[in-house]
């Protein structure tokens, strides 16, 4: 049986707590619930959105004049244990950085490096998550979905997800059109972590030498405490006493440029860090912003950039437009200088 809920307050179901309200709000824990609650929607002519942690949604002030669909479906199932892989089904609702801790707990290697990241299973396919040199492209097997036209299951194999830097057909081609379910992912069973990040393996260096501990369940552990205290030190950790973490996270994701456009950012801007990616180069969009004007704890309109990380804009006692806002001057002044366009990386809802 289905629940409704009326006139539910958005803004406490995201972590950057901003947005008015929504007209219907519906909890789906089973596949069928889903595949119910949207043919509601159907039939009664009116909008969703699939939500899952909140933690990279930005509601409107206005709120959502339709129905938002929060996807609670759970378990984490080990489908299969061979030789030296396991593959892990988990459900859309799961906790991410819980699934991260158990996998971890249980000497799977392949999600160390994207502990301490908030949100739901089912959203991570969506923009590919990454972090510290790991994405989850690289350990995603299927993705389960429902389609919201037929209604009936469809599985994507890891290829025909289309992953890339921060994004999925599920962000591009199909935007809308796939519900996740559930993932499975492969893993290996007392791998070695593989720390392509500088940054994090200085880190581990001043606390251990991670190769001289002899049980995976160690190495693992001890990159992912790292991990979340490199997180903490950036407020890239929700933490209701830290006013930093009241973010989306990144609010803009790095630009890729083609070798002609790297070529004339470098012509204003020589210095810029780059860094190759496939046929693209991926430049820091922070430094960009930096060098337009815009920096840390920058606050205008109670909407502001963290004071610990450039590229997190925080709700410091703003109104959602007042964030945008903020987000569309910074981009705007990029691009005056820069010639750079930024992309938005939270979803922007209602608005
Ligand atoms: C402090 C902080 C740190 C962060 N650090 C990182 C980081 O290091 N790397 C990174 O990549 N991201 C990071 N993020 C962003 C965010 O946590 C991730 O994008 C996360 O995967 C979003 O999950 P969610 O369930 O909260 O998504 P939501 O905000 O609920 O949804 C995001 C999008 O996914 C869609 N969606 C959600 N669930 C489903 C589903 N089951 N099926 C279909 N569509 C769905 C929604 O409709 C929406 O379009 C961070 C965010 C915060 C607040």
């Amino acid at each position: 049986m289905l629940k409704f809920t009326e006139n539910i307050e958005l803004s406490k179901l995201t972590s950057i707590g901003l947005g008015g309200r929504a007209k219907l709000f519906c909890e789906c824990d089973t596949d069928d619930k889903l595949a119910e609650c949207i043919k509601y929607a159907d039939e009664n002519k009116i909008p969703f959105y699939i939500l899952g942690g909140g933690s990279n949604t930005v509601f409107s002030d206005n709120g959502f004049d339709g129905l938002v669909i929060k996807i609670n479906i759970r378990g984490i199932q080990v489908h299969n244990e061979f030789r030296d892989n396991v593959i892990l089904n988990a459900g859309a609702g799961e906790d991410w950085d819980a699934l991260v801790k158990y996998c971890v707990e249980s000497s799977y290697t392949g999600l160390e490096c994207l502990s301490g990241i908030p949100g739901s299973a089912g959203a991570t396919p969506i923009q590919n998550v990454g972090a510290y040199g790991q994405e989850v492209k690289d350990v995603i097997m299927f993705v389960k979905t429902l389609d919201r036209r037929t209604m009936k299951p469809v599985m994507f194999s890891n290829e025909d997800c289309l992953f890339a830097y921060r994004t999925s057909r599920f962000k591009t081609i199909d935007k809308g059109k796939y519900i996740v379910t559930n993932v499975m992912f492969r893993l290996k069973i007392n791998g070695e972590p593989d720390i392509k990040y500088k940054e994090l393996d200085d880190y581990i260096k001043t606390k251990t030498d991670l190769y001289r501990l002899k049980e995976c369940k160690g190495k693992l552990e001890t990159v992912r405490n790292a991990v979340i205290e490199i997180r903490k030190s950036k407020s890239m950790v929700l933490d209701p006493a830290d006013a930093d973490s009241r973010s989306c996270g990144s609010f803009f994701v790095n630009p890729l440029l083609k070798e002609d456009e790297l070529q004339k950012l470098k012509a204003v801007y020589e210095e810029i860090p780059v860094f190759p990616a496939g046929q693209y180069f991926k430049i820091s969009a922070a430094r960009l912003i930096e060098n337009s004007g815009f920096m840390k704890g920058f606050t205008k309109n109670g909407a502001g950039i963290s004071s610990k990380h450039t590229l997190a804009l925080v709700n410091k006692g703003c109104t959602a437009y007042d964030l945008i806002a903020l987000a569309d001057e910074i981009s705007a002044k990029v691009y005056e200088k820069y010639g750079v366009k930024l992309e938005k990386e939270p979803v922007l809802a209602g608005f």
